[in-house]
């Protein structure tokens, strides 16, 4: 690891201003991502500007039509709230599938979407429904945001300060973890809305990505049967030691089956 400055911002404000600094500044959230990165030297930041005292990028709030979690709201602290839960049980599924207790305590959802790591859960989750990543420049549509393996749409200076997640009639996550990390080997996430469904994937490609064929089969019939029969191509899946590609693409169709019977309740 290299030797770097360490400013702990007070408001989004500070914290965007220092990002704007000459250097290679950075935003540490809970760390999970970033330290290990440092450590092998894969990023070498001139200063790392740590959000966590920013008591405007935290928590749930719910309204109506719409939940809005802030950019440092733990997995933890997601998957614990008992409101998010009864109004997007899809969000908890996948915030209580993330990594292991010492993760979901320091992992935040910022940090998560920001990183878009092919693997990672809310990004499907996000996508699938169709959420808003709002910054401290501007708001950002998620079909907008994933813009490939770990890169999203975000500007050099921007922060993700919270995430507006439109609350569907149904909506469900299941996942196939890697045993040995709990990132997805495939995570599919399925919501209904009065404008129709929306399904996502991670992990079995290179990037989170919708399903459109997935999505008019469901308008039609909500239901996991409407389902059978349909599939993706192995040609499009990851290939590597921890899964085929055909084994990934038979994954895809199991677990979106199962989002469905989870949205069905
Ligand atoms: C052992 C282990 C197992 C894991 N298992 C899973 C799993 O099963 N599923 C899963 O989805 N994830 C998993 N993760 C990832 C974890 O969920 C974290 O969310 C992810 O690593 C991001 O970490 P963080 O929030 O601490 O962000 P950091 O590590 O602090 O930051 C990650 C990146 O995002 C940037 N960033 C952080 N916050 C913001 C912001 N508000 N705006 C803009 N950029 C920002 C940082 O500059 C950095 O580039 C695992 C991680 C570990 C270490």
């Amino acid at each position: 690891m290299r030797e770097f400055d360490y400013y702990r911002a007070g408001s989004v404000r500070d914290a965007a201003k220092k990002l704007a600094a000459a250097g290679n500044p950075m935003l540490l959230a809970g760390g999970m991502t970033l330290l290990p990165a440092l450590k092998m030297r894969l990023n070498e930041p001139s200063a790392l500007i740590d959000l966590a005292g920013i008591d405007e990028l935290k928590g749930v709030r719910l309204g109506r039509k719409a939940a809005r979690v802030g950019a440092t709201t733990t997995h933890a602290e997601v998957s614990g709230n008992v409101e998010l839960r009864a109004a997007i049980p899809a969000l908890s599924q996948a915030a209580e599938s993330i990594g292991d207790p010492q993760v979901r305590n320091r992992g935040t959802l910022g940090g998560s979407l920001a990183n878009n790591d092919p693997a990672a859960d809310y990004p499907a989750v996000a996508l699938g429904l169709g959420a808003t990543v709002i910054t401290n420049k501007r708001k950002i549509a998620a079909d907008e945001f994933f813009k490939g393996m770990f890169e999203t749409a975000l500007r050099s200076g921007e922060l993700v300060t919270e995430v507006l997640f439109p609350l569907p009639q149904r909506a469900g996550y299941a996942k196939f973890p890697n045993p040995a990390t709990r990132y997805a080997l495939a995570g599919v996430c399925v919501a209904q809305f009065k404008s129709g469904a929306r399904v996502a994937v991670t992990g079995a490609g290179t990037s989170v990505h919708r399903l459109k064929d997935f999505e008019e089969a469901l308008n039609e019939d909500f239901s996991p049967g409407a389902l059978e029969g349909l599939s993706v191509s192995a040609a499009s899946m990851n290939d590597d030691m921890h899964a085929s590609a055909e084994y990934r693409a038979h994954l895809v169709g199991v677990m979106a089956r199962r989002a469905v019977r989870m949205a069905l309740g």
